[in-house]
């Protein structure tokens, strides 16, 4: 249990002694030890019976014939499906517990909208039928469509895009071609250096410099710096909003009108849309395209990357150069695509596509199905409520945990701690590593950047006051003991599966792919299984 495994992964011996005593299964308690199928499987096992084929391929099919057998795990059914539950018993899941990951909207999915996404003129739908076949998944998409609208206050939707980044990148290409259609050659988007990675990375993968706008001591984008900045090189500006220190940005609508002056656009990050749904529209703040994280605001189960549906919200400014496809009801009331560049139904000068088809069939019925089953009162309590849920959390643990903006009011939908003052040598690390032993997956950490040792909590309005009272309670409890200096801390989680891991070579070398081993039959030769 000690040694590197397969992954390149080290569980470290804590310095508290606590090795665990061992056991002869090399297992604790329920929690189990997993090798890889692989290594459990042996070339004579099989989870069916199989006549021996020796019968002769028909004719033209002879050179199709395997030469050896395929380097398959061979495993009985009920160890195929232990493997698999074992495994799914060392992961974390919004449905065995909260999950406070900061930016990342980890809520309840309900399960209405598995329910509806299943149903099989949805689930089984394919993007090549003739279109009169689908012309309710088609409604389901013009129906989102207008509710995105509707609540962002925007002039149109482009729905193809496939998460939060591919929306940003869709808005960045809108700007680009709409830059292009006025003949400017601008080339420097303006990112504030508390934007999500992702607002970078963007611009920079759509050709734009980067330049950083610094951060108010409140945690606000500096507009003074951002004005200065202003000038016939910028496209546009990229803001989140809620941002990333969880607070709302006063001063969008500023920004806005600064930005348009001096001719560029602004971009809003509209992944944090769960804090403001039903109480403010981009809109009305200036913004020309946003992305909505489907997969947080309205819930689906999302991580470990994927699915996700990042439709992009559009100015009038820029609607004109959305991405093909796009559904339009025509003069005879039913809907179609709209496949290619088509003057008459306005998309005469769509940059392109994003994506082959029209985007994620089953996270748009999944959203639909979430905001028709709440109404939009429903939507105004479920910002409100997420809200009120981070500002819990940030009240009940400011006095333990220094909170670097709490004093300048309320939070939105994201508590934000530091870990300074804690004592010498420990650091967010270990209270996120803590968490885990307390039956919590960690926070975000070290992230927005702005604040050292950054923790950041997003209860989500899907958790109870009981349940959040004993997030509190621990989280509390960890704080008390980094204080203290308890060495103990420095070496949890003590009872997950693996310890501390090499978290650089974890995420730098990671091995994905097995590459045999001691013990490790070879892969069986046909005869061997009795095939022929
Ligand atoms: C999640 C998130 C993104 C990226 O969204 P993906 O769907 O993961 O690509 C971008 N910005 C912010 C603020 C986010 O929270």
């Amino acid at each position: 249990m000690n040694a590197v495994n397969a992954s390149g992964w080290r569980p470290a011996l804590g310095d508290a002694g606590e090795a665990k005593i061992p056991t002869s299964s090399g297992d604790y308690g329920l929690m189990l030890e997993e090798a890889l199928s692989f290594e459990l499987g042996a070339p004579d096992k099989c989870g069916v019976d199989m006549e021996n084929f020796d019968r002769a391929p028909a004719a033209g099919l002879q050179k199709f014939l395997r030469q050896s057998a395929p380097a398959l795990p061979g495993l009985t059914e009920p160890e195929t499906v232990r493997h698999y539950t074992r495994l799914s018993r060392q992961n974390y899941a919004i449905d065995l517990g909260p999950f406070p990951l900061g930016s990342c909207t980890m809520k309840h999915n309900p399960r209405l909208n598995e329910k509806m996404a299943r149903l099989p003129g949805f689930a089984d739908v394919h993007p090549l039928q003739p279109q009169k076949t689908v012309e309710g998944a088609l409604e389901v998409i013009e129906q989102l469509a207008h509710w995105l609208v509707t609540l962002t206050g925007m002039a149109s939707v482009a729905m193809s895009p496939k998460a939060g980044a591919h929306g940003e990148l869709c808005g960045l290409l809108c700007i680009r071609a709409a830059l292009d259609a006025r003949g400017e050659t601008r080339d420097v988007v303006l990112v504030p250096e508390s934007a999500h990675g992702t607002n970078p990375a963007t611009a920079a993968f759509a050709g734009f410099k980067v330049e950083t706008i610094p951060a108010t001591p409140a945690g606000r984008v500096d507009i003074e710096a951002l004005k200065a900045k202003l000038g016939p090189n910028i496209a546009g500006v990229m803001i989140t909003n809620p941002n990333t220190c969880g607070l709302f940005e006063p001063e969008m609508k500023a920004i806005g009108d600064a930005v348009h002056a001096a001719g560029g656009y602004v971009y809003c990050d509209g992944a944090n849309f769960n804090a403001i749904v039903g109480k403010v529209r981009p809109g009305d703040l200036g913004v020309d395209a946003m992305h909505i994280n489907l997969h947080k605001t309205f819930s689906t189960p999302h991580g470990g990357g994927g699915p996700g549906s990042g439709p992009v919200v559009l100015s009038d400014a820029l609607a004109p150069f959305a991405p093909l496809p796009f559904v339009t009801r025509g003069a005879d009331g039913h809907l179609h695509l709209v496949e290619e560049e088509n003057a008459d139904e306005g998309h005469g000068r769509a940059f392109g596509r994003m994506v082959a088809f029209h985007g994620q069939m089953g996270m748009f019925t999944r959203a639909l199905t979430y905001i028709l089953s709440h109404g939009a009162d429903g939507l105004r309590q479920v910002s409100e409520d997420a809200v009120l849920n981070a500002n819990y959390v940030l009240r009940s643990c400011e006095d333990m945990l220094p909170a670097p903006f709490a004093a300048s009011g309320p939070c939105m939908h994201e508590a934000l701690f530091s870990d300074a003052g804690l004592a010498d040598g420990f650091s967010t690390l270990d209270i996120a590593k803590g968490l885990i032993d307390e039956g919590f997956h960690p926070m975000t950490v070290y992230f927005p950047l702005v604040v050292k040792g950054a923790m950041l909590v997003e209860p989500t309005e899907t958790e109870s006051k009981a349940g959040l009272d004993r997030f509190i309670a621990s989280l509390r409890s960890l704080a008390e003991r980094a204080k203290a200096g308890d060495q103990s801390l420095h070496s949890a989680p003590h009872y997950a599966p693996r310890r501390r891991l090499d978290e650089t070579l974890a995420a730098r070398k990671p091995v994905l792919v097995w590459q045999g081993g001691a013990g490790v039959p070879a892969t069986p030769s046909l005869s061997e299984i009795g095939g022929s």
